[in-house]
């Protein structure tokens, strides 16, 4: 006797991408969400300025490709083409000059060409480094600010499986808005962790401090960290080459830390990319006044990433506001309202931003993708191929668990 033929834990874009295709298919599906809400990673929320503000995914990358974009469009989102180039650039204080502001993009290109050559057994990505200055800037946009992690702790073979997500579009009603009006007609039972998954029998018995149900199959969305901490037990325990593939797909993490500055745009335009570049890899990137708001979205990334979400939100936006008012004057300060930080470290059913393989290990994606005992599979944005890290990815990750359990159910 079952309960339902799916129960899909969490109910992230991945989670809420299997429930509808296993419903689409006429399958009976429980989701179960820790949180008290949808969307996991995809959350917006106006609660800092008043207006929507993306807390964890904002652009939909490569739009051509992404399942979202036509959504924003039919639910009528306004959006922006984000061309990710980089207008301005520093050095601690200091302007870089334009013959250095090309030099950084031609390092850039050069950056990319030489990981899609790289051949042999070193793979690390600092490997392909060096300390030109222009060099080093190109890297913090690779590393920290797109993948999450320094540059000595990505692995050349995963970074290389990712896709080129251009193009990518910034939308003003949020992305993590999209995600809970596509999800919303999906039921979901909230404030339920999962802490245990016992398939020693037939099919799968689910349970936490909220009860019991049996399933034929199980897709897990948690991320790897959450599994890592063990949040989730399983019975019988794990294939070790599943346990290996966990810890082998740590999470990077990318904080935003956003401004809030009211009559002063300090020569810069909407939608501007400004670097950073500073010593000891405390880089910040700032995404200027998207759509003409009165917001200066500041990222770090990377191990200062951790460093900052560990040193508070005070810290975070002192910081922050200081980058700004070495390079733009002491006046800036008054005009700065309020700030705030994200903190997806210390979200206890996420554990960071995004996963990244370490260095030697990229085949743990493809091992952790293997179902186990044709009724448990996983899927989330660690598993989203090409479109790994991306929110676009997970849902069609967990579309594509969907397809895998249902060809088991029969
Ligand atoms: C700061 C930040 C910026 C980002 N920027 C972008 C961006 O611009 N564009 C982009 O495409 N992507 C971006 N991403 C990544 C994107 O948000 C994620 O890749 C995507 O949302 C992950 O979806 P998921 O379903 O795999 O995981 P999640 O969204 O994490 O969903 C998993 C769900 O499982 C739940 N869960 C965990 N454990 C349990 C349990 N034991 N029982 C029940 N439920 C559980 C969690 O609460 C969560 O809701 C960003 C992420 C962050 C943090």
């Amino acid at each position: 006797m079952t309960d339902c033929d799916v129960v899909v834990i969490g109910a992230g874009a991945a989670g809420l991408g299997a429930a509808k295709r296993l419903r689409a298919e006429g399958r009976s599906v429980i989701v179960l969400e820790a949180m008290d809400r949808i969307g996991g990673r995809a959350w917006t929320s106006s609660d800092w300025f008043g207006l929507p503000f993306d807390i964890g995914c904002a652009w939909l990358h490569a739009a051509d490709r992404n399942p979202f974009f036509p959504e924003a469009e039919a639910a009528g989102w306004t959006m922006h083409h984000h061309h990710m180039g980089l207008e301005h650039l520093y050095f601690g204080g200091r302007k870089a000059t334009p013959e250095e502001l090309a030099a950084m993009e031609a390092a850039d290109a050069e950056l990319a060409r030489r990981i899609e050559a790289h051949d042999g057994p070193e793979d690390r990505l600092s490997a392909l480094m060096t300390e030109d200055p222009t060099v080093r800037a190109a890297a913090t946009f690779a590393g920290p600010m797109d993948f999450g992690k320094d540059d000595d702790e990505i692995s050349i073979q995963d970074f290389r499986q990712a896709a080129d997500l251009d193009p990518n579009y910034f939308t003003l009603e949020g992305f993590g808005a999209l995600v809970a009006r596509w999800g919303a007609d999906v039921q979901v039972r909230t404030g339920c962790p999962v802490r245990l998954v016992d398939w020693s029998g037939q099919g799968v018995v689910v349970s936490g401090d909220w009860g019991t149900i049996r399933a034929g199959a199980v897709i897990c969305t948690a991320s790897p960290a959450v599994l890592a901490f063990e949040e989730i037990r399983f019975n019988p325990p794990l294939p070790v080459s599943h346990v290996e593939a966990i810890f082998d797909l740590p999470m990077g993490l990318l904080t935003k830390i956003p401004l809030r500055i009211e009559g002063e745009r300090m020569g810069l335009n909407p939608f501007d990319d400004l670097l950073i570049e500073r010593f000891a890899r405390h880089d910040i990137y700032f995404l200027c006044f998207p759509f003409d708001l009165d917001l200066m979205v500041g990222f770090v990334g990377g191990d200062f990433a951790w460093e900052m979400e560990a040193a508070g939100v005070d810290a975070a936006v002192d910081f922050t506001t200081n980058r700004l008012v070495e390079i733009f004057g002491s006046d800036l300060r008054g005009k700065i309202r309020d700030g705030h930080m994200t903190n997806w470290s210390a979200e206890r059913w996420v554990r960071g931003a995004y996963a990244a393989a370490s260095p030697g290990r990229s085949g743990a994606r493809s091992v952790l993708a293997q179902p186990v005992g044709e009724r448990l599979v996983f899927a989330g944005e660690h598993l989203a191929g090409p479109l790994m890290q991306t929110c676009g990815g997970a849902r069609l990750s967990g579309e594509a668990a969907a397809a895998r359990v249902s060809a088991f159910l029969g």
